[in-house]
């Protein structure tokens, strides 16, 4: 989607790093296009933005535990600051445990992600975080009309809009863009009223 939360998230990291703060950059397992392996075999897993930012992280598996993770990094150097990039794929346990953290060890855990997928549902790790997240903040980004975009539009390789489908797919010739409602259930109705 044409959002800018990979780089405010990366933008985030750094503004903490620039005053000496160690920041624990995690990343679900699910989106892996900008992994790299090196000689030994291990995978690096990078965030990356648009822009140009990109920084390495350590993938979240879905079976992962982010509190094990906080508890042997934090043990080697102390760790200031959880951030999380695509937070939407976390499972409902993986942000559960974050709250646990956030509130027991008072570290404080920042998620950027989308609050829904191309058929306007909630993803399950945006859910759990919209119900139990202390603070919410909404990172504008602009439809083509101009208006504010709120869905997260899918699109295949000729162009037309995509309203069924699994929820996550990664590797595909689909694109996404940011688009207001109005603008995306015209193009559906357009799509439809075409066929
Ligand atoms: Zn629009």
């Amino acid at each position: 989607m044409g959002s800018s939360k990979t780089a405010q998230a990366l933008m985030t990291k750094f503004n903490y790093e620039e005053k000496g703060k160690r920041v624990l950059l995690v990343k679900p397992a699910t989106d892996n296009r900008d992994d790299t392996i090196d000689e030994e075999g291990r995978v690096h897993t990078i965030v990356r933005s648009r822009i140009g930012l990109k920084q390495e992280a350590v993938a979240l598996a879905p079976g992962d535990s982010i509190g094990a993770l906080y508890r042997s990094m934090n043990a080697k150097e102390p760790v200031d600051v959880i951030i999380c990039d695509e937070c939407q794929f976390l499972t409902a346990e993986q942000v559960n445990e974050m709250k646990d953290l956030a509130d027991e060890s008072d570290v404080p855990v920042l998620c950027f992600g989308l609050r829904a997928d191309f058929m306007t549902q909630l993803f399950p790790g945006s859910k759990r975080l919209f119900e139990i997240a202390d603070s919410i903040t909404e990172i504008k980004s602009v439809c083509r009309c101009g208006r504010k975009a709120t869905v997260n539009a899918r699109f295949d390789e000729n162009g037309e809009i995509i309203t069924e489908g699994d929820q996550v797919l990664i590797g595909g010739n689909d694109r996404y863009e940011g688009m207001c409602y109005r603008c995306y259930r015209n193009l559906i109705r357009r799509r439809d009223n075409g066929r």
